[in-house]
């Protein structure tokens, strides 16, 4: 996978991704570079994102790159409920035809 690689403005030296001081000079970077369309500017323009491209690095901190279908995450609350729901109703349905 492509990498986008930072380099410290004041001294050169590369630092890494979410980097917000360099590590050799100590310096705070007041500006941030859009990796995707090269759009540089203060760190809080990017909350949403690029405001030039668009590109967002805001949710993939560590994970970058397209984001995965959320088919292997957690199940939502009301999938349980509803397992639940169904389950209470099949036994009663069991208990019912039993009497
Ligand atoms: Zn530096
Ligand atoms: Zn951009």
């Amino acid at each position: 996978m492509k990498r986008p690689r930072y380099f410290c403005e004041h001294c050169g030296a590369e630092v890494g991704r979410d980097a917000s001081v360099c590590p050799s000079c100590g310096r705070f970077f007041s500006s941030v570079k859009c990796p995707r369309c090269g759009f540089s500017g203060e760190p809080f323009l990017f909350r949403n994102g690029c405001p030039s491209c668009g590109y967002s690095e805001a949710g993939g901190r560590s994970a970058p790159g397209p984001r995965r279908p959320t088919a292997a995450g957690p199940l939502p609350v009301w999938m349980y409920v509803a397992a639940v729901l169904a389950l209470g109703a099949a036994l009663a349905a069991v208990l019912l035809a039993a009497r």
